[in-house]
């Protein structure tokens, strides 16, 4: 009879313990967000604290963006319109001439929803 009990509770905590564990092993598996970013995004999303983030600390994950490969900036220092989000490869180059001003104007913008990226003035 006792081994019967011991028996039984065994085999209960084995149980339990088999099913803890593998409650465990299925939360560390990757998260769903992990499924829809590209491999290189993924260390860089970690590592985003859940309070604000510091303009500083934007930078700082910005350029290790780039360091790891992920994102190449436009000459305008854009990845993408703002306005549209139209990839970099709509983005064109203009300039105006103003002579009576002894100047000229030149920038980026987006040709898929014409937005003015950046403008200079030499
Ligand atoms: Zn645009």
């Amino acid at each position: 009879m006792i081994n019967l009990l011991i028996g039984i509770v065994a085999s209960a905590f084995a149980s339990w313990f088999f099913s803890r564990w593998y409650y465990r092993q299925s939360s560390v598996e990757t998260p769903e967000w992990a499924n829809k970013v590209p491999a290189w995004a993924i260390p860089l999303i970690q590592k985003l604290p859940d309070a604000p983030v510091s303009i500083e600390r934007l930078i700082d994950l910005y350029h290790d963006a780039i360091q790891a490969g992920g994102i190449q900036p436009h000459p305008s220092g854009f990845i993408k319109c703002p306005e549209c989000g139209a990839g970099a490869d709509k983005f064109v180059a203009w300039q105006v001439a103003a002579p009576e001003l002894g100047s000229l104007f030149h920038g980026y913008k987006c040709s898929e929803c014409n937005c003015e990226l950046t403008a200079d003035e030499d």
